[in-house]
Order: C-alpha cells, then sequence, then structure tokens
C-alpha cells in the first residue's frame, strides 16, 4: 500500500445509503470522519460485525456530522475495540446520540437474547452483543461538544469548522483544513443536507472554498413536493377524520419527524381542529428527542425563535399528552376514538405502533397516517402498497382503516437543492458522491455536471483518493 501524505478512503455509505465511514489522511494523522451502522436485510447488517478496516487504536480523533445511526452507530464499537481520541461533533448532537446510541445497545442485548435462545438449542456458542447499552453510554464519554462557526484544530495540521446541514436538530457539514508542509487542501463532508423551506430547523449553509466536497445522494434522483401542498395534504385528512369514531395512528421516526409533526400541529392547531382530539406521544425516546429539541431554541429557524420567544416551547400542545411506561401505552388500546398516535417504531418494524395496529388497524374508523420512508420489506411498505391484511405476532389482522401516505415531509435535500447547494461553494471543487443508491447518485452526477461541476466521482468501497494530486 503507498504511503501517501494527504488522502481519504471510503470504507462506508459507497453505493448505497447507510454505513457512513471516511479515513482522512494527513502527514501522519488519521482522523475518521462518521462510523455508521450498516442498516438493512438481516443478512446485510451482519457487516456491522464486520473487523473496521483500519486499527481504531490507530486513529487520533473523529468527527461525527449528526445523530442518526446510520452516521454514528458504530461509535461505541469503535471506543470498544480501543479508539482513545475524541470524538467532535455539535453539542446537540452529543446529546442526542446519548438517546440513540444507548436505545441500540439495548436493542443490541435484546436481539443477541434471542439468537442465542435458538443458538442453545442448537447446541452453538451464544454471541456477544454487538455492544451494550453499557459501552454505549461509556462510549459518550469521548464526545466533545462544538458550536456551529468556530474553527478548531483537532491535531497537528487538521482544523476543522461545523456548519449547519438543517436536516437533523445539531447536524453539521463539517469543513476542513488539511496541512502538511507546503500542501494545504480543503475538504467538506456535506453530511445529511436538509430539505430547505422544512420548518423548525435553518436551511442548509453553504460552506466556504474546497478543494473536494463529499456529498450525499440520498434523494439525487427526486423533486420534493411543495411543503403547500403536504399541509393541504394533511389538513383534508383531519377534515375527513372523525373524533368521535376513530383513533388516527401515526408511526413516526423519534428524531426529526416526531419534532415537526408537534410543530406543524401547533401551526395549524385552529384549522386542523386538533383541539377535538388528544394527541399521545407514545414514544419514550420520542419524548426524550423532543425534550432535548426544546433546550435548542438557538437553533431554530427564524419562525421557530419568534413562537418560542412568544410563548416558549414550540412542541408543547394544550391537549398533549406523553405515554412513558409500557402500561400507559396498553391503556391507550382500550380508547376506541378521539387520539392521535404518535409512536414509533418509523416503518412499523418494532415498538409500540404495532400494538396501536393490532387495536385499530381492523376498523374503518381509523386512519393510518404515513409520515415517512417506508423501505422494502417493513410492515409500514406493505401498509403504503394496500396490504388487505397484515401478519402481527404470527396472526393475520384485516387492513380497514384509511391508509394515507404523506410523501412530502423528507428531511433531504432534493436534487435540485442539493446540485444548488453545491454549486455555491466556491474554488470549483472536485463532488465525490456517497450516501445513495447507485440510481439516486448516478441521476444526481449527471445534474451536477450538467450544472458546470468540473469533476464528480463515485468512489468504490475501499477506494482511496489522493489529495495531493487533485
Ligand atoms: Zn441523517
Ligand atoms: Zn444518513
Amino acid at each position: 500500500m503507498k504511503n501517501e501524505s494527504m488522502s481519504i478512503e471510503f470504507f462506508g455509505a459507497v453505493g448505497e445509503v447507510t454505513g457512513s465511514c471516511f479515513l482522512l489522511t494527513c502527514g501522519g494523522r488519521r482522523v475518521l470522519v462518521e462510523c455508521g451502522m450498516i442498516q438493512g436485510s438481516q443478512k446485510h447488517e451482519r457487516h456491522n460485525r464486520d473487523p473496521f478496516p483500519f486499527d481504531p487504536a490507530s486513529l487520533d480523533a473523529m468527527i461525527l456530522t449528526h445523530a442518526h445511526l446510520d452516521h454514528s452507530g458504530r461509535i461505541p464499537l469503535l471506543v470498544k475495540q480501543g479508539f482513545n481520541g475524541r470524538i467532535h461533533t455539535h453539542a446537540a448532537t452529543v446529546d442526542l446520540c446519548e438517546i440513540m446510541l444507548a436505545d441500540a445497545g439495548y436493542l443490541n442485548e435484546k436481539d443477541v437474547q434471542w439468537e442465542n435462545k435458538r443458538r442453545a438449542q442448537q447446541g452453538r456458542e451464544p454471541i456477544a452483543p454487538l455492544y451494550t447499552r453499557k459501552e454505549a453510554l461509556d462510549s459518550i464519554e469521548a464526545f466533545t461538544a462544538h458550536e456551529y462557526g468556530v474553527t478548531t484544530e483537532i491535531c497537528p495540521g487538521v482544523t476543522f469548522t461545523l456548519h449547519d446541514a438543517g436536516h437533523i436538530l445539531g447536524s453539521a457539514i463539517v469543513e476542513l483544513t488539511l496541512t502538511d508542509g507546503s500542501v494545504r487542501k480543503r475538504v467538506v463532508f456535506s453530511g445529511d443536507l436538509g430539505n430547505p423551506g422544512a420548518p423548525i430547523l435553518r436551511d442548509p449553509q453553504p460552506p466556504g472554498a474546497a478543494d473536494l466536497v463529499v456529498m450525499e445522494s440520498t434523494y439525487g434522483d427526486r423533486v420534493h413536493r411543495p411543503w403547500e401542498a403536504t399541509w393541504a395534504e394533511m389538513g383534508e385528512i383531519f377534515a375527513n377524520a372523525s373524533s368521535g369514531k376513530g383513533n388516527i395512528l401515526i408511526p413516526a421516526f423519534t428524531i426529526g419527524r416526531t419534532q415537526l409533526l408537534l410543530y406543524t400541529f401547533r401551526e395549524y392547531f385552529d384549522e386542523w381542529r386538533l383541539g377535538d382530539w388528544s394527541i399521545v406521544l407514545d414514544t419514550p425516546m420520542g419524548i426524550a428527542a423532543t425534550e432535548v429539541y426544546a433546550r435548542y431554541s438557538r437553533l431554530y429557524d427564524a419562525n421557530a425563535r419568534q413562537i418560542h420567544a412568544k410563548d416558549g416551547d414550540p412542541f408543547d400542545l394544550p391537549n398533549l399528552y406523553a405515554s412513558r411506561t409500557s402500561a400507559e401505552s396498553m391503556k391507550l388500546n382500550e380508547r376506541r376514538s378521539g387520539l392521535i398516535l404518535i409512536a414509533g417504531s418509523g416503518m412499523c418494524t418494532g415498538g409500540r405502533i404495532k400494538h396501536h395496529l393490532q387495536h385499530n388497524v381492523s376498523r374503518p374508523q381509523t386512519n393510518v397516517m404515513i409520515v415517512g420512508f417506508q423501505a422494502r420489506g417493513t410492515l409500514g411498505r406493505e401498509l403504503v402498497d394496500g396490504a388487505r391484511s397484515i401478519r402481527l405476532w404470527g396472526e393475520d389482522v384485516e387492513v380497514n382503516a384509511a391508509v394515507h401516505t404523506i410523501g412530502g415531509l423528507s428531511a433531504h435535500a432534493d436534487q435540485a437543492d442539493l446540485s444548488r447547494w453545491f454549486a455555491a461553494i466556491p474554488g470549483s471543487p472536485v463532488c465525490v458522491l456517497v450516501h445513495g443508491e447507485p440510481s439516486a447518485t448516478q441521476s444526481l452526477a449527471e445534474r451536477i455536471v450538467a450544472d458546470g461541476a468540473k469533476s464528480v466521482r463515485q468512489p468504490s468501497f475501499r477506494e482511496r483518493i489522493d489529495l495531493t494530486r487533485l
């Protein structure tokens, strides 16, 4: 292997969305950017157990763009396997990671309990969890909190600045300057870029000049519908639903989507006649994440700041109830009408929403509102695709509820936004596309070239780009 003095290697999120992991080398220093979990089918997720393609103990530092698990999910494993540097990220990301990683650790332990029961029956050796809840919480000790717009040296020759990415609370674009002798290069990581015009957070900021930009391409082949059309679509569902007859079920991701719903409910409270309902946040993780969002009013956009200055917490509603314990959640199953239930998991693959579906989905008075992306093979996707019956705990349950799919609530920039964000970066940088399905990435590559980019690359797994040759 050549020993290059300044390079970037791609160890994840190439040709796929999840598992972000990039290694920067600069004059003998090694900085990891992202340490994400691979997510998808069970078979694919087994790769999370693969050894890292580098020695964690050899790294000097790590930078994290935001709290989503496809960027942060393997951090506890990295720390467990000998990483002893600092993990630099935004202060809000530290708080959200504490919630996300602890939950991931807990789920790891539960998964392994199941797996080991099976293995015991087959006379096979038990396996250890990827990491435990405790190991996840221990890894939080390695985090160092930063603010947007402050430049910090993390090791000799490497400085970085975070800029608001507008994707979830604390999400950041990372701008790095690498210096080795007389060579100086500027590298930007987009992280996940938010959808401009989305409520609560500011729009993605343009970074300073760059030589190379590593950019996400999740929705590189799509154009989102305008926000106004989405609000109108939601309003119609509430106008047609009757609080006296049935419940409204909303499967939601706990970070970002849940807060967006509460914030929007507040905005349209009278217009959508939400006062006729009891709104229940039936997710302990969602409650905890909403508390973090409420603490960081300094990160809100102008509209959210105004609400905060006038009325305080923009996620609070007069008829909002937090359901923390499973006993509280089970009690909700007795209620036949009048509830708007926000519960995880976002794709109905687990969690409390499955119980609510079991009790409500066979009744025609029920409305199910799908507000997030549903991956192939998930229960949520079956509902979106119009399944007439679904299987819950080994039993077939008829679907008579009205299922509505709200497509416009994306937390990611679309093709036009991505291309516009890149075009605004001075220095005519090389564009490196990651974090997308191949068709989305290819489509974005073509658009960016058409919009004037000098060079667009789609790296393969373990590819190394020599930054000195740019
Ligand atoms: Zn994300
Ligand atoms: Zn992501």
